[in-house]
């Protein structure tokens, strides 16, 4: 296995397909040393997408039973959550009280237009009307807003992982929102992670847009993998798994690209108290 874990996992408590034991007994069998849950947390505007407050308590005591009494040759588990940039403060400052590590990530546009929310990642229907009628069709002025939502939550809650950097990519070009080879956007994705470096969070390359058929490389590109090693940051690789399946997708693809950009190490999930470890990639 190229790299035996993966802090970026959906099970059926939130939007995945599998219950956590199925997604257990998957990470064993691909010779994991750790696995770490990363449901989507309440945000308190977009219900059918996250836990509700129950499923959540539900998904933590399985999870805590589960850590209480490991079992020889299982992965190591850690109990996360996937915590969007725009959730309700009372609800976000509780969730990471509570969870084990945060991938912090930025799926929201606004928590409600027309009475929906609009996310990159969501309705593509409602994305492209949300382009035409809010930004008269400019995507680049979406996309310096999405950056910014994404930039001022990651330096204002510090999370140990920045969940997919990029993910406005997901419909760019199906929709023609906007080329990401265009300078003009390079530039502003660039000019976000910089702005985002200081949040202290471990960048992960994350496949999930390649196990889901929507994108051929994993976010971020290559070239702001570039950048994040120039500025000194780690990273990890991550599925944002929804099926166990692909638990390890395209892991060895992603390591590839971490070397191309430079890369030596990896941060995987711990074995033991301490959340990471540094391995060679
Ligand atoms: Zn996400
Ligand atoms: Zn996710």
């Amino acid at each position: 296995m190229t790299f035996p874990s993966n802090a970026h996992t959906h099970s059926r408590w939130c939007d995945g397909a599998d219950a956590i034991p199925a997604m257990v007994e998957a990470a064993r069998t691909f010779g994991f040393v750790s696995l770490g849950f990363s449901g989507h947390a309440r945000q308190g505007f977009d219900p059918d997408y996250s836990m509700s407050a129950d499923a959540q308590a539900g998904y933590f005591a399985e999870l805590r039973t589960l850590q209480g009494a490991p079992e020889p040759g299982f992965p190591r588990l850690w109990a996360g959550l996937e915590v969007d940039a725009l959730a309700h403060e009372d609800l976000r400052r509780a969730d990471y009280a509570e969870a084990d590590y945060v991938v912090g990530s930025a799926h929201y546009l606004c928590e409600s237009w027309e009475g929906m929310p609009v996310a990159v990642d969501g309705d593509p229907a409602l994305l492209r009307r949300y382009v035409d009628e809010v930004y008269h069709g400019d995507g680049l002025a979406m996309a310096s807003d999405y950056f910014d939502i994404e930039v001022q939550a990651l330096l204002r809650d510090r999370p140990p992982i920045i969940g997919h950097f990029d993910l406005l990519r997901k419909y760019a070009a199906p929709l023609s929102l906007f080329d990401e080879a265009d300078p003009a956007y390079r530039r502003l994705a660039l000019c976000a992670l910089e702005r985002a470096f200081p949040c202290g969070g471990v960048l992960e390359i994350n496949t999930g847009g390649m196990a889901r058929g929507y994108l051929p490389t994993p976010y971020p590109t290559p070239e702001l993998l570039c950048a994040w090693r120039e500025l000194g940051g780690q990273i990890t690789l991550t599925s944002d798994c929804h099926d166990r399946r692909y638990l390890a997708h395209a892991f060895p693809e992603a390591a590839a690209l971490a070397r191309q950009a430079g890369f030596r190490t990896v941060l995987r999930l711990g074995t033991g108290e301490a959340l990471w470890e540094e391995t060679a990639l």
